[in-house]
């Protein structure tokens, strides 16, 4: 199967002729050939953009008939969400059934977006009777979008729904382990009427494609989801053209569990939290913080459930943890798992691949008590099925060692003290805190994280935001005082 570029409304390969093989991660077996996009691609594709943003229809229509093809789009994906959810769980090695939810979130997040950019209103600021200040948002321009492979189509509309409402043409740079679900946008967008130019597609590495994009003068605004270090790299690129940069980076986030909590619900969201979406998730609740006084009796349940969580093959319905990404990604896993052996953390499930599944990149749920926050096991994303668990005493303990990383995304807090949940929730570095709550999302809310953890806001109007300019009209409606320079006569 191959898979090429998708510029001004054409399939095309790459100028160079450069491709990549991806893998599937469930058996290692090459079964693509990606056009490997580089510097002349990414041009041709900002160009496309850049045209479309100039002389196209697209950022001059009402929001309404935005919305419409928004709504299209919707549609069409969810026509064909069991082939996407397919296409993704055999890319990815994401279990079908949590696919099956990601693809439906796709479509929610063109609906979301054509609500929004309709119900959106801009500011008037009147100044007494002498003066009104009107705001109106103007798209940005050619927004240049650089996705993560953890979620792939989920995460590529979250950031091309808001990108389209506002009236930005764009250029997708997808991730090159995880190509494939991108590959059935342009024929949605085809399908929902999108102008010719509006979206644009380039496949490709990273440091090549991704950079070439960051690199485009004609970019003016980058939205990127996916590792700290990767970020860094790209606000360097981007300091030159002094771009809007919207940033989801990584995390280490805790669950902090209460003695006075709800135990066996605290429990279901720490099993849900780390090892659904293979724990490559970047909210994931890789780190649990357990009160001392609960403590063993939790490690023992966790360790017991994570003992049962169902590895097998992505296809099949019954899995809940199907296969990492990338053999380079379960290597960078295993390590992690060998390193918290070698720091003295105590392993009490799982740690190792599954007898049954001698290939592909599997691993069973694996969960370390007795983790200290100066082991790099507690520190560092690992982004895979491993859990960390750490008692503590007290309440100042709790939230020093819910600190004590560089990430700040999110944080789970199970308590049934009112007093105490409003005190932790001011005092967490997080971008988002969930309260006797697993990750449950409104896509109105502010999604981002402080920290290491990323760079602004994305969802609602903040998505909105990232992707068009305030514009302000001040205009006197009397006549305001001028002071009169020039006026006095030469001393
Ligand atoms: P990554 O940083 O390796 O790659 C992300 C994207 O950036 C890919 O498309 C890649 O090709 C591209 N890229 C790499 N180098 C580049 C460069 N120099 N210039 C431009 N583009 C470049 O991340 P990943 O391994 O694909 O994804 C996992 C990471 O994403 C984890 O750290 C995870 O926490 C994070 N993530 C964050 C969120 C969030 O919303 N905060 C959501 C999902 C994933």
């Amino acid at each position: 199967m191959n898979l090429e570029h998708y510029i001004d409304g054409a399939h095309v390969p790459s100028v160079s002729g450069a491709t990549f093989t991806a893998l599937e991660p469930a058996t290692n077996r090459p079964y693509l050939t990606v056009a490997a996009g580089g510097p002349e691609d990414v041009s041709a594709a900002v160009s496309a953009a850049r045209k479309a943003f100039t002389d196209g229809p697209w950022p001059r229509m009402m929001g309404e008939e935005r919305a419409a093809v928004l709504r299209a789009i919707a549609a069409a994906i969810e026509t064909r969400d069991e082939s996407i959810a397919a296409l993704e769980c055999r890319d990815t090695g994401l279990p079908i059934a949590q696919a099956r939810g990601q693809a439906r979130r796709a479509a929610q997040n063109f609906r979301f977006f054509a609500d929004v950019i309709t119900t959106l209103g801009e500011d008037v600021y009147r100044v007494g009777s002498a003066q009104l200040n009107y705001v109106v948002r103007k798209p940005v321009g050619v927004a240049g979008l650089i996705t993560p492979w953890n979620t792939p189509f989920m995460l590529e509309t979250w950031k091309l729904a808001p990108a389209l409402a506002a009236g930005c043409p764009v250029v997708l740079k997808p991730a090159e382990w995880s190509p494939l679900s991108a590959g059935l946008l342009p024929e949605i967008m085809e399908e929902a009427g999108l102008p010719t130019g509006v979206f644009n597609l380039v496949h490709g590495i990273g440091e090549e494609a991704g950079a070439a994009l960051v690199a485009h003068p004609d970019v003016p605004v980058i939205s990127f989801t996916g590792e700290t270090g990767t970020g860094r790299t790209i606000m360097r690129a981007a300091a030159d053209g002094l771009k809007t940069l919207s940033m989801e980076l990584g995390g280490k986030s805790p669950l902090v569990v209460f003695d006075d909590a709800d135990l066996e619900r605290a429990l279901d969201a720490a099993v849900f939290g780390v090892f659904s979406l293979n724990g490559e998730r970047c909210t994931a609740s890789s780190r649990v913080l357990v009160q001392d006084t609960v403590y063993e009796e939790f490690v023992t349940r966790l360790a017991a459930r994570a003992t049962r969580v169902r590895v097998g093959s992505p296809d099949d319905p019954a899995t809940e943890l199907g296969a990492l990404i990338h053999p380079e990604h379960h290597a960078r896993v295993m390590e992690y798992v060998r390193t918290g052996v070698e720091e003295g953390a105590r392993l009490v499930a799982g740690g190792s691949r599954p007898e049954a599944l001698p290939d592909g990149n599997f691993l069973a749920a694996t969960v370390f008590a007795d983790v200290t926050p100066g082991m790099r096991i507690f520190q560092e994303e690992i982004f895979g099925p491993v859990v960390c668990v750490t008692p503590f005493a007290t309440e100042t303990e709790a939230l020093e060692l819910a600190n004590a990383t560089r990430y700040g995304l999110a944080a789970y807090l199970w308590t049934n003290d009112l007093r105490r949940t409003h005190r932790l929730a001011q005092g967490i570095e997080a971008g988002m805190l969930w309260v006797n709550s697993q990750n449950v999302r409104d896509l109105r809310t502010p999604f981002g994280g402080v920290k290491a953890s990323g760079l602004g806001r994305e969802g609602g109007r903040h998505s909105i935001d990232v992707y068009t300019e305030s514009h302000i009209v001040h205009l006197a409606t009397e006549d305001l005082p001028i002071p009169r320079f020039g006026i006095a006569e030469p001393a």
